[in-house]
């Protein structure tokens, strides 16, 4: 008999979030809400539809191998060289080549916890030793939403080769401030890799948030991770990039990808996305002012919810997290329960937010 790996024995199979279409089906309703993957609920901007059909009659041959187009304007874009970029199949295969790059069995990857869910799964995989640091009350006598900067470092030690920082953290989706996170750069040791996950950044408003690129200036073992899966909406197409300050940082990133990896689809979506960034500005701006809406609706009904520099609410309900997403469910909205911890709510349209905050509102009731 085959046997797979014991680290891969032990990860926990996938489990698929629920379908709008089947739930609607399911009880009865003509459409249920997704709330689930901080998705915009935008469409696709019209020039990246166009560049999708322009691009579609070329599928036959591979797609560019070193996404020179797209690495190009991203350089322009951030003022960088093309040498310090790595585009990837979307931020979480980059995450995959980050700790395939850098962490060799028995090394350590520290990050919060809770955060990003595929963070502990990328060190089961490489046999690296996962250091997580719980995170801590972002507000006195509030529930722990926030990174622990100083137990990070804490965390760090000779074995440390990554430290992922998710800022905004999802999913609670509070941020760190600029002053903190440049006293924990200048502190790290320069033997450690810090990978800013920036998947929220342009939903950012508060500007003592600080750009990652920017600070990763002048500091050579500091890389950003973005996505174009979340305000630039093409998740469905996977495509996300790391810039580093060094270049052999970018360079390792990118001798572990998958041939081919990112599509030319994908490719061509992205750069018609970074031409249209008013257009996405614009959007996020939207789903912003949406963002605190709902967060002022929520505060409203009694719930203590962190200011959010994300597309996502964090309610931290406890022990009564699953039970309350299943009965969002249970009236047709879809959310992220994580359960004995939270609920993680995307913004939605103003309507969708509003079904949210009605079907919240009669399990209160009842
Ligand atoms: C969504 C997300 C990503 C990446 O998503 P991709 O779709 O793989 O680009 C990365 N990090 C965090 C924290 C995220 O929430």
């Amino acid at each position: 008999m085959v046997s797979p790996r014991a680290a891969v024995n032990a990860l926990p199979a996938y489990r698929p979030g629920r379908n709008p279409a089947d739930l609607a089906r399911e009880i009865g309703v003509p459409r249920a809400v997704k709330l689930a993957s901080n998705e915009v609920a935008f469409p696709p901007l019209p020039a990246v539809v166009a560049a999708i059909a322009q691009v579609a009659a070329e599928t036959n041959r591979y797609p560019d191998n070193g996404a020179a187009v797209l690495t190009g304007d991203l350089a322009r874009r951030y003022g960088v060289e093309p040498a310090q970029v790595a585009v990837g199949c979307g931020a979480v295969t980059l995450l995959q080549q980050v700790a395939q790059a850098f962490c060799d069995p028995g090394t350590g990857l520290v990050y919060a916890w809770r955060s990003f869910e595929m963070y502990p799964l990328l060190a089961q995989v490489a046999g690296a030793t996962a250091v997580q640091v719980p995170l801590v009350p972002g507000d006195e006598g509030g529930p722990a939403d926030t990174h622990d900067l100083d137990g990070l470092l804490a965390g760090i030690d000779d074995t440390t080769r990554v430290v992922l920082v998710c800022n905004p953290n999802n999913p609670t989706g509070t941020a760190v401030r600029r002053a903190a996170l440049e006293r924990f750069l200048d502190a790290v040791p320069a033997h450690v890799l810090v990978v800013l996950d920036e998947a929220y950044r342009e939903f950012v408003t508060d500007p003592d948030v600080p750009d990652g690129v920017e600070l990763m200036r002048g500091r050579a073992n500091v890389a950003v991770l973005r996505t174009f899966s979340k305000a630039w909406g093409l998740a469905g197409l996977r495509v996300g990039y790391l810039i580093a300050e060094d270049p052999a940082v970018a360079e390792a990133v990118r001798k572990t990808h998958v041939p081919f990896g990112v599509s030319m689809v994908a490719q061509a979506a992205a750069v018609a996305a970074l031409a249209s960034e008013d257009e996405v500005r614009a959007r996020v701006a939207e789903v912003t002012a949406e963002r605190d809406r709902l967060t002022a609706a929520l505060r409203s009904r009694g719930q203590s919810v962190a200011d959010s520099q994300a597309n996502f609410v964090w309610l931290p309900l406890g022990e009564r997290t699953a039970e309350v997403a299943a009965a969002l469910e249970a009236r047709a909205v879809i959310t992220r329960p994580f359960a004995g911890e939270g609920l993680r709510v995307t913004v939605g349209t103003p309507e969708e937010d509003d079904v949210f905050l009605q079907a919240f509102d009669e399990i209160a009731a009842g």
